[in-house]
Parts: C-alpha cells; sequence; structure tokens
C-alpha cells in the first residue's frame, strides 16, 4: 500500500465534540512544531444536530479548557460561560420529592471564569450553555463536515481511517473522539461495552418567564444546579442560569430538564410509547410524576415546567436552535477499566468514546477535555520512537481518572433507582446530613489550605 510521508507525524481526530474539538486546539496551540492535525465530523454543518443543554464546568474541566486552547478562543469563553449576576449561585441544592433541601453543596464565589483557573481547590465550577461553548471551540477550525468514519486499516508506517463515503485519510495517529457510540472504540476494543443502567431519562431545554424562574430559585436557594429526589426512584434535575436570554417582552431563561424513573416501571406497565412523538413523551412524563410523586408545591412546579417543553422547531430562535424532540433515552455508561489494558498503539480514545458516563453529576465534559490536555501533556513528550510509550501513559491515567469518575456516576444512579419506605427515607435523610457534615469540614480545611 502507497503511504504518503509527512514531515511531521498526522494526527487525525474523529468526532468535532467539545472533546475532540479542545484537542485539536491544544495541538495547534502546544504542539504545533511537532505534529499537523485534522478533523472530521460525520454532521454536515455545525447546525446538524443539536448541541444542546445546560451543563456544568468544574473547575478541573475550566483549567483544561485554558491549557487547550489559544487566546483569541479563551477571550470568547464568557459568551459560553458567562459571568455570575447577582443572586447566581454556581452550587448544587439537593431536595427531597417535597422540596425540603437534603443537601446544599457550596461552591466558591467568583466573579468570571477568568478567576476559577488559577484556584488550587474544586469547589468552584460554572453552569455554560454546551452549544455555545461548541460554537466558541469551532473559531479558526477546519473541520471536514460530512465525513461519517466506518473504521480504520492499519499498516506498517500509519493508518487509514474509513468513512462511509467510501474516501479514507491517511495518518499516523487516530484519535477516536466520536462519541458514546464510537465505530473506533467498537473496532479497536470490541470487549469494552456500553452499560444500561436501567434507568429512563427524558432531557429538554425549554425557556421559562421570569415569575417561574424566580420561584425555581426560591426552592433551590438561588442553586443554579437544582435535585429533587423522588421516593419511587425517580429523580428532577434542573440546571439554569438567571441570565435572560431574550429581553423583548418579558425577559426568559433558559432550563435543562431532565426526569429520571425505574425503566422497569415503563416495563412493567407494558407502556407503548411512541419515542418518535414528542407530545406523547412529555405526556408520558406527566403522567409518571402525577403517579410517583405526592402532590405539592414542588410537584406543581415540574409539571408546570415540563408543560412548557417545545414540540416542534419554532425556528432558529436561541434556546430552540437545533431542536431536539425529547424521546427517553436509557441511562448507559462505559467504564475503562471493566477490560484488560488494550494495546497502546496509533489508535488513542478520547472522551465519551472510552468512558460515557451518566450526567448526574454532570462530570462527562469535564473527563473529556481533561482528557485533551492529557494526551498532549504525553505527546509533548515525543521524540522520535518513543511515541508507544507517550500513548500508554496517556492510556494508563485516562482509564484510572476517567473510571472513577463512571463509576461515581454509575453508583449515584443506582442507589436513586431504589424505590424508599419511610425507614429508607430516614436512612437517606441520615445520610445527606452526614454527607453534608463531611462536605463543609472538608471545605473548612481546604479553605484554610488552598483558598
Ligand atoms: C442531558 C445531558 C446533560 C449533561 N450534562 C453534563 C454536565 O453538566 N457536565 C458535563 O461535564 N457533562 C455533561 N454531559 C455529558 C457530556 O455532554 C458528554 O460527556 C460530552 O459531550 C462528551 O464529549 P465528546 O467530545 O467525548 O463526545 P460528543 O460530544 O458525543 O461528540 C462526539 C462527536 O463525534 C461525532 N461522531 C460520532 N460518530 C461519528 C462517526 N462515526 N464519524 C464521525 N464523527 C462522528 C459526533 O457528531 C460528535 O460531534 C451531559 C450529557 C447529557 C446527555
Amino acid at each position: 500500500m502507497e503511504v504518503p510521508m509527512n514531515k511531521n507525524p498526522t494526527i487525525l481526530i474523529v468526532g468535532a465534540g467539545i472533546g475532540g474539538l479542545s484537542f485539536y486546539h491544544s495541538v495547534r496551540k502546544n504542539l504545533d512544531k511537532k505534529f499537523n492535525v485534522k478533523i472530521f465530523d460525520r454532521e454536515t454543518s455545525p447546525e446538524d444536530r443539536w448541541q444542546g443543554y445546560n451543563i456544568y464546568i468544574n473547575r478541573r474541566g475550566i483549567t483544561s479548557l485554558f491549557y487547550c486552547t489559544p487566546a483569541e478562543v479563551q477571550a470568547r469563553l464568557p459568551e459560553a460561560i458567562p459571568n455570575p449576576i447577582p443572586k447566581e449561585n454556581h452550587s448544587i441544592a439537593i431536595v427531597d420529592h417535597v422540596g425540603r433541601c437534603l443537601l446544599y453543596f457550596p461552591q466558591q464565589e467568583f466573579k468570571s471564569i477568568y478567576e476559577i483557573e488559577p484556584l488550587k481547590h474544586d469547589f468552584a465550577g460554572m453552569v455554560s450553555y454546551r452549544n455555545r461553548l461548541r460554537d466558541v471551540l469551532l473559531e479558526g477550525v477546519d473541520i471536514k463536515w460530512g465525513k461519517k468514519c466506518v473504521g480504520y486499516e492499519e499498516c506498517d508506517n500509519g493508518i487509514w481511517v474509513l468513512f462511509e463515503d467510501r474516501t479514507r485519510e491517511f495518518g499516523d495517529l487516530l484519535i477516536g473522539a466520536d462519541g458514546i457510540n464510537s465505530p473506533i472504540r467498537k473496532q479497536k476494543v470490541p470487549d469494552l461495552e456500553i452499560l444500561d443502567l436501567g434507568v429512563t431519562s427524558i432531557d429538554v431545554d425549554i425557556a421559562i418567564p421570569k415569575n417561574l424562574a424566580d420561584r425555581m430559585m426560591s426552592i433551590y436557594a438561588n442553586s443554579l444546579m437544582q435535585k429533587s429526589l423522588g421516593r419511587n426512584g425517580d429523580s428532577f434535575l434542573s440546571m439554569m442560569r438567571y441570565i435572560p436570554i431574550d429581553q423583548s417582552d418579558e425577559p426568559i431563561y433558559r432550563v435543562t430538564l431532565s426526569y429520571s424513573y425505574p425503566t422497569n416501571l415503563d416495563i412493567k406497565d407494558n407502556i407503548l410509547i411512541d419515542d418518535n412523538d414528542p407530545e406523547t413523551v412529555i405526556n408520558h412524563a406527566i403522567s409518571r410524576i402525577k403517579q410517583l410523586r405526592p402532590p405539592c408545591e414542588l410537584t406543581d412546579l415540574m409539571l408546570e415546567l415540563l408543560s412548557l417543553v417545545p414540540f416542534s422547531h419554532p425556528g432558529k430562535k436561541f434556546p430552540f436552535r437545533t431542536y431536539h424532540p425529547p424521546r427517553r433515552r436509557q441511562l448507559r455508561d462505559i467504564n475503562p477499566l471493566s477490560v484488560p489494558p488494550w494495546k497502546n498503539d496509533r489508535i488513542i480514545l478520547l472522551g465519551d468514546a472510552a468512558h460515557a458516563m451518566n450526567p448526574l453529576l454532570g462530570l462527562g465534559v469535564n473527563n473529556a477535555i481533561q482528557d485533551a490536555d492529557l494526551l498532549t501533556k504525553e505527546l509533548l513528550n515525543y521524540e522520535n520512537d518513543d511515541l508507544i510509550a507517550c500513548i500508554q501513559r496517556y492510556n494508563e491515567k485516562m482509564r484510572v481518572r476517567s473510571s472513577k469518575d463512571v463509576m461515581r456516576s454509575r453508583n449515584t444512579v443506582l442507589r436513586q433507582r431504589s424505590p424508599l419506605g419511610n425507614f429508607g427515607l430516614v436512612i437517606r435523610y441520615s445520610i445527606f446530613r452526614v454527607a453534608t457534615l463531611i462536605y463543609y469540614a472538608i471545605i473548612f480545611i481546604k479553605s484554610r489550605i488552598n483558598f
């Protein structure tokens, strides 16, 4: 097979999500003299698919984002991660099924993302707009759109990545940053399987008026990350910014909602839902809430929020750009330590492709960006023939770090999935009380050492 020769090795990145784009910038910024880089995505344009929801970026993710991105991208980060405004608290508040506080996890206050990066502790982060973050990361990136990867072929001195349109591209390293269903992972580590956690989730973005935003802020003590744990294995997660997204008549705010419940309820009830019909899906979520939650102010609020879900594409207006119809989907994950270490070779997995995790603790994007940071730092050591040693170090560290977060997220879901009787509720309250004491003790100690 004829192989084009490059002076510097060429890195091929498949997948222009947050992970792939962070790594692309990082190669250009930090490895420019050592490597060439190309990036491909199956989408046909940046607006092809829903890039959706609000996400939480923690201090580690932010630090890695700064390491990976050049000054012109960093200058635009506040478009995606706006500075906090008065009343906003980037903390998490967990309440029970009737709105009683179970846990309030405080975060340090700050004026902008730039103040988080130099911190030495992890009690700071920000709720950001994932779609805007992707837009910002697209700055200056020459993506080859419409390139759906279907596999790869290795040869003695490089690798061919194969696309559905029957084209192929040659490079020295292939980065599989192609998400949870990665064809690159399936070929490289076929035993590394996706685990279904037995929990169904319905995720939507909605726009809410000020009176509803105020009610939410008041129930959750101004925390922007909000969770209500039901006693029947269900939970209601919301994530918002208290910054209006449209000022035209009345201010409106974007909120991401995620309602989840044990999948076996749908199996047991023999529920037949048309997941291609958004209205049916939301009506189902509403009837589950009515079935699983007691009548109270919090339940009414949840029902009111779900009644605002759009059922069709209302044009390009924010926040519904690339509108995504609500569907039921299963919470799933991939634990990279569930299989023996895979071969350290030219094919490298990054982000959800290696370690998808359920969104309950908001750690997926953060791990993907940390992968980009770590892989860059390992490749900085590359001199002539020790490429495989660099990749081995990346694989070892990435697997250990991300597996910890996969398992933390998985255990959280599995713990919440079980229904609780009165005794179970008492145990839950006690656990959260102890957790609160431990968190505050840790924060007190760290603040004396690090703040
Ligand atoms: C409702 C919800 C809330 C979340 N909240 C948070 C949060 O608060 N904090 C957090 O850290 N994480 C959160 N996550 C998780 C986070 O979104 C993912 O972990 C993150 O997007 C992973 O980034 P990635 O770049 O690895 O993969 P992806 O974002 O999945 O990107 C993969 C890219 O690869 C492309 N691709 C896929 N297949 C192919 C192919 N065959 N050929 C070519 N290209 C391909 C896709 O088009 C896509 O652009 C949340 C997830 C969900 C669903």
